[in-house]
């Protein structure tokens, strides 16, 4: 069953779910869904009183969560239009032709396309390739660094994910998202280090949160940068 409460100014919502239990827990899923797992006798009145108590958590958590949600604009793949790369703004250029090509040119990202309505599939492979490559160019110096704490990524893997930049397995496969190429160098290896960390803590931990400092002091900078670029 779901359910609200009121904290302050904001409303959390939350799933309750009654299982064969001794004590309320209370997880945010990646997702920013509140999921209460609760004793079967427990009342709603207690519930809602636990989540109140633990609600500056909660939003602690979503929060954290909130970054790793990308945005996707609504892209018309028109002349003119900006497109990202690497942070920087690029014009879109379409040119018809047989022999299809995307080149970065000054401050336009050219498109020859056999018809328009190729555009959007050309931008996007141009994109998904360039990620391949630079993703793994900007991860290595940081797996490098990793292999002082004995841990190093089993793989790192592209896939296009609705709500997170990046994820990694329990067996140390880092995922990141394709989507984030149109975003800074620093922004992209802010997510990998993340993940990188996650590797040594599975949670969002004070402990976490200090490994992610000693190895990116400015994190919250390029986290805040990621919220707002693809906003
Ligand atoms: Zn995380």
């Amino acid at each position: 069953m779901t359910a609200a409460i009121q904290f302050g100014s904001k409303i959390i919502d939350f799933r309750l779910e009654y299982s064969d239990r001794k004590s309320l827990g209370i997880t945010v899923t990646p997702e920013m869904e509140v999921l209460v797992k609760a004793p079967t006798d427990t009342t709603m009145e207690k519930v809602k009183e636990k989540i109140r108590k633990k609600a500056p958590w909660i939003l602690k958590q979503q929060s954290f969560f909130l970054s790793f949600q990308p945005k996707t604009t609504l892209r018309k793949f028109i002349n003119g239009e900006t497109h990202l790369y690497l942070g920087r703004q690029y014009r879109l250029q379409i040119t018809i032709a047989k022999e299809e090509s995307v080149k970065l040119k000054g401050k336009f990202i050219e498109v020859t396309a056999s018809e328009k309505s190729r555009t959007k599939d050309l931008l996007n492979d141009w994109y998904l390739k360039h990620a391949q490559t630079k993703f793994h160019v900007i991860a290595a110096p940081l797996i490098d660094k990793f292999k002082k704490h004995k841990v190093e990524p089993s793989s790192i893997v592209l896939r296009n994910m609705q709500t997170r930049w990046g994820s990694c397995t329990p067996k140390g496969k880092i995922i990141l998202n394709p989507e984030l190429i149109k975003a800074p160098k620093g922004c992209i290896e802010y997510v990998i280090i993340h993940e990188l960390c996650h590797l040594i803590h599975h949670d969002h931990t004070q402990k976490f949160l200090d490994l992610q400092t000693k190895e990116m002091k400015d994190w919250e900078k390029w986290k805040m940068k990621l919220e707002k670029l693809l906003a």
